[in-house]
């Protein structure tokens, strides 16, 4: 399958180098100034081993976006994580003006990376509740539905075999199996799920491995970084962030640590080998991730 997707990528990138690259240079970067967090559990995103496709490889190659990459299209699953990748892919992300869009316009809330000890594997993007979501690029809609972290969300699978997955929205307007070109409107954001304000919770992922939307988009300038994307087992290294360690000061309690640092007493506890009840010693070295 990954050898496919190679030797695919070779002539879109000959076909890129015969068009202009110039790409559309939007603007309308806005929206107030607002704090959001919340967090996001792994949970919901198992795989489903029991889903096997009626169509047969052929038909299904022709119905359904990367099809030879992924072998299927589950429309219950938000993910299933397949196999590290480890080959180098070169996936073509534009060819012309129209072909990518923002999902929305606005300021970035919290980036991809840890997360007061937990994974964050998208980036948010402040909106009001109500404003349209647009797909990124084109591609069918493999997933509209509700999700208990992500609330109202929608995924689109692109024919390169990148995945972007918008959530919290209000409303989700694309329905499963629905075609979408770049800037189609997918749905009207909010704040459902584990959210507190409104925000676009804006996910890219390949074989269910996430991708920092940033190493694809320059968010803030509303472009693409580049017209193709180079998909290797380095472009799905999840950064730290905050400090690693923590050094005990007169008057502290695990709670207040907590509080501050944003990572739960319960994982302070684990990580630190601790319990909740342990008398913490000033000058004594708290691990934080
Ligand atoms: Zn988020």
């Amino acid at each position: 399958m990954m050898e496919f997707a190679s030797r695919m990528a070779v002539p879109l990138v000959l076909w890129a180098s015969l068009l202009p690259a110039a790409f559309a240079q939007e603007e309308g970067i806005g929206g107030p100034v607002d704090s959001s967090s919340y967090e996001e559990t792994g949970a919901g995103l198992v795989v489903d081993e029991t889903t096997a496709p009626d169509w047969t490889a052929a038909d299904s190659s022709f119905h359904f976006p990367a099809y030879e990459t992924y072998g299927d299209w589950n429309t219950d699953q938000i993910f299933e994580r397949r196999p590290a990748v480890t080959d180098t892919i070169n996936l073509q992300l534009g060819w012309a003006n129209c072909d990518h869009a923002m999902p929305v316009h606005g300021r970035i809330t919290s980036p991809f990376g840890m997360r007061h000890g937990r994974h964050h594997y998208g980036t948010d993007i402040k909106l009001q509740t109500g404003d349209t979501v647009l797909s990124a690029f084109e591609g069918k809609v493999r997933i509209s539905r509700y999700h208990r972290d992500f609330g109202y969300v929608v995924v689109v699978r692109h024919p390169n075999g990148l995945e972007t997955l918008y959530g919290h929205l209000s409303k989700c307007l694309a329905q499963v199996g629905d075609e979408v070109q770049a800037g189609d409107v997918l749905g009207l954001g909010g704040s459902t799920g584990r959210s507190t304000g409104s925000h676009l919770h804006f996910e890219t992922r390949y074989l269910g491995h996430p991708i920092d939307p940033a190493k694809v988009f320059d968010l803030e300038a509303g472009k693409l970084r580049s017209n193709s994307f180079l998909v290797t087992p380095k472009a799905f290294q999840v950064p730290a962030s905050g400090p690693a360690r923590y050094r005990v000061r007169k008057g502290d309690t695990l709670y207040a640590i907590s509080r501050r640092s944003g990572v739960p007493v319960a994982r302070l506890c684990k990580i630190n080998r601790i319990k909740a009840s342990s008398t913490l010693r000033v000058g004594q070295s708290l691990r934080l991730r």
